[in-house]
């Protein structure tokens, strides 16, 4: 474990003021420890977060997913990014990749998460009429200037294939835009002004479709600051299923270019790209969307729980549904209303009737099912009802026989993985293939560093993981791999 070699570079950084930057490079050794340079540890931090971000998909086969700690991956994913920009590929953090790292851009990966197609099928809308609204505007330009920038913006795409967009002012949309700073209740905050300008979600239900815009970017209509037409068509392209381009001359090339907006087309690259999806436009028959239905709440019901405001309080499980945060003990669960305080209690037989006890448990809204595991079984449900069929063998999520109980659950919106916790190790469970990933299980200490060894319970709430183990939960940022707080199990029940 030792540093191979040590040198400077100077590095010309574009910008108002020209300022040059002494930028201090590291290269080690296979297997070598993180450098002692306080520069230098800094700089490879970024660029493992960048590769982690953008060159790495979490609990995907492709196996070019970055261990923390296993360096010679990071070189391996580092030529991939390399070669992906067209730069020399090195394997190593030289002045022209560092530069194409700090330039702002697209928060999507750049990975094509739809190669294994093959399987999957890349995701598209399967109708012709997509609704967006706007819930939160910026604060940079009119609320009229802004939905007079977005419609143009999917009218590039309108213009060539056969979907129409509309705007509405209620309700949920296909596409929900928000602008937003920051932490913002998906799994991917922003960063502040700089760096990620926005993101979007591939088509889907859910968040599916959903485009964000960092609220601390400068959003203009011209070549000052962000423009918001060039940033929002190249969002669109996400929302409607696309990946990113290697082209430079391609909209949904990653790294923001400004170019005149003024009578904008859809390059070609994109085209093609955008009507192998859905076709080439001739002539629209208009749908009209269902309207969307949410689902009611189950009745609380008041019941004791002297135990809740222990400092030793341990969960069994932990879950959100429908918008309720719920904890399992023993025979009972709390649930914690998110938008009043307040912490009902009730048996978890009363509600889910022949359910006794919960070992872990995970919210699926895709599907709008929740899923108790207890022992080496595990059930469905929905609202109040277990769903037929149930319970069913553990063995249904690829874990091997020699796995009798699962410790905790939580399933990631963001990758559609469900992380499966057994003692000191997780197994990561495609949702929509139904199959565990490659590379499972993996070690929870290495792979989510700051959690510990061990998970007594998992949720995910407001775009954090919550990780408990014994008395003592951690928040974590889960696409940044990293603990954000640490907080005592009994801090969700209200006490004082
Ligand atoms: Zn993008
Ligand atoms: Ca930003
Ligand atoms: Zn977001």
């Amino acid at each position: 474990m030792h540093l191979v070699s040590i040198c400077s570079r100077i590095i010309n950084m574009e910008g108002p003021s020209l300022v040059k930057v002494l930028l201090v490079m590291v290269t080690i050794s296979l297997g070598g420890a993180l450098p002692t340079n306080l520069t230098s540890e800094e700089e490879l931090a970024k660029a493992q977060d960048y590769l982690s971000q953008y060159f790495s998909e979490v609990g995907v086969t492709t196996g070019s997913e970055i261990r923390r700690g296993g360096l010679d991956s990071f070189t391996d994913t580092l030529k991939i990014m390399q070669e992906f920009f067209g730069l020399e590929v090195t394997g190593e953090l030289d002045s022209n990749t560092m530069e194409v790292m700090s330039q702002p851009r697209c928060g999507f990966t750049d990975l094509n998460r739809f190669r294994f197609a093959h399987f999957d099928g890349q995701p598209k809308w399967d109708k012709n009429v997509i609704t967006y609204r706007i819930t939160e505007y910026t604060r940079d330009l009119s609320q009229s200037l802004v939905d007079a920038t977005l419609a143009k913006a999917l009218q590039v795409y309108s213009d060539v294939i056969p979907l129409d967009f509309k705007q509405i002012k209620t309700g949920t949309a296909d596409i929900m835009v928000k602008f937003k700073a920051r932490n913002h209740e998906d799994f991917a905050p922003f960063d502040g002004k700089g760096g990620v300008l926005a993101h979007a979600f591939s088509p889907g239900g859910g968040r599916g479709g959903d485009t964000h815009f960092d609220e601390d970017e400068t959003w203009s209509l011209t070549s000052s600051g962000s423009n918001l037409f060039l940033v929002a068509a190249h969002e669109f392209g996400h929302a409607l299923g696309l990946s990113h381009s290697k082209l430079r001359s391609a909209l949904m090339y990653p790294n923001y270019q400004y170019v005149n907006t003024e009578g904008y087309v859809l390059p070609d690259d994109d085209r093609r790209g955008v009507q192998t999806l859905y076709g080439v436009r001739s002539s629209t028959q208009p749908t009209i969307n269902p309207a969307p239905k949410p689902e009611p709440e189950p009745e609380p019901g008041p019941a004791p729980d002297p135990d809740r405001c222990s400092r030793n309080l341990v969960f069994d499980a932990a879950t959100s549904i429908q918008g309720y945060l719920y904890f399992f003990k023993g025979s009972h669960f709390w649930k914690r209303s998110t938008t009043w305080d307040g912490v009902t209690m009730r048996t978890i037989n009363s509600v889910w009737s022949g359910i006794n006890k919960v070992d872990a448990a995970y919210e699926y809204k895709k599907r709008n099912i929740v899923v108790l595991f207890e022992g080496d079984h595990y059930w469905q449900v929905r609202r109040n009802t277990v769903l037929p069929g149930f319970p069913k063998p553990i063995s249904d999520f690829g874990l091997p026989s020699t796995v009798t109980k699962v410790d905790a659950a939580v399933h990631v919106p963001f990758t559609g993985r469900t992380l499966l916790f057994v003692d000191n190790k997780y197994w990561s469970y495609n949702e929509r293939r139904g199959t565990t990933d490659r590379r499972n299980p993996k070690l929870i200490r290495t792979e989510l560093p700051g959690i510990g060894y061990r998970v007594d319970a998992a949720f995910a709430y407001r775009g954090y993981l919550y990780f408990s183990y014994g008395s003592r939960q951690t928040k974590y940022d889960y696409l940044r791999r990293r603990a954000v707080r640490t907080l005592m199990s009994s801090d969700w029940m209200d006490c004082d």
